[in-house]
């Protein structure tokens, strides 16, 4: 059985991160779009530290209820978006201990299912922008989890940058057109502090 803690540490370092970035979250947003996305996740992640790790039984229940929380309490496009993505990865979390191509597989799980929902293309300036190029990065690594996760992080901080030039196809973003340009999608800057989160949580 994998344990719950690293993943509840996880979600408690993805909550201070928000926290502390809210502000600039709320500001990227209000530029191409509604100016929400930071509230949105603390919001968000706040549901998720009211959950009671004692009363689930493994790492995989941990991620969906954490997963279902996102859905149930975020009213954003990313709240069902993030929530998928951990509520599939969840589902798809092998019995056992933890390993990084369990961990990696059942990320793959989640973020095809976030695209799904999303019906969103690499390029269309979401987060999956971030969460593709991570995933491949985790993939091609041959090591250690804490070394996947550190290569999908310096992938996913160098892909929320290169969302700046792009011209946004899906999300209210999209609503701008040419105009989107310029500045650096919220989606994909809050993905980066998920990405952080976890490497410091399944870190050494
Ligand atoms: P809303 O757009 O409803 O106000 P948020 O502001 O919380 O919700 O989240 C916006 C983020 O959601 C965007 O920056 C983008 O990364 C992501 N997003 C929006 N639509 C999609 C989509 N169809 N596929 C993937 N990500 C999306
Ligand atoms: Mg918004």
């Amino acid at each position: 059985m994998a344990q719950i803690q690293p993943f509840v540490e996880w979600m408690a370092g993805f909550k201070k991160r928000i926290d502390a970035n809210a502000a600039e979250l709320t500001d990227l947003d209000r530029q191409i779009g509604d100016a929400d996305h930071g509230s949105n996740m603390a919001r968000g992640t706040q549901a998720i530290s009211e959950i009671d790790p004692d009363s689930i039984k493994d790492a995989g229940a941990y991620l969906k209820k954490a997963g279902m929380s996102l859905v149930s309490k975020v009213g954003g496009a990313s709240g069902p978006l993030y929530g998928t993505l951990l509520m599939k990865m969840g589902a798809a979390l092998p019995e056992g201990d933890l390993t990084r191509e369990g961990f990696v597989a059942a990320l793959r799980t989640g973020v095809e299912a976030l695209q799904a929902r999303g019906r969103s293309e690499v390029g269309d300036k979401t987060m999956l922008d971030v969460w593709f190029p991570a995933l491949e990065a985790a993939e091609a690594t041959e090591g250690s989890l804490p070394e996947a996760l550190q290569a999908a992080l310096t992938v996913a901080r160098d892909s929320a940058e290169a969302t700046i030039p792009m011209v946004a196809r899906k999300g209210r973003a999209s609503y701008l057109g040419e105009r989107s340009k310029g500045v650096k999608d919220p989606g994909s800057a809050s993905s980066v502090l998920l990405i952080e989160a976890a490497a410091e949580a399944f870190g050494d």
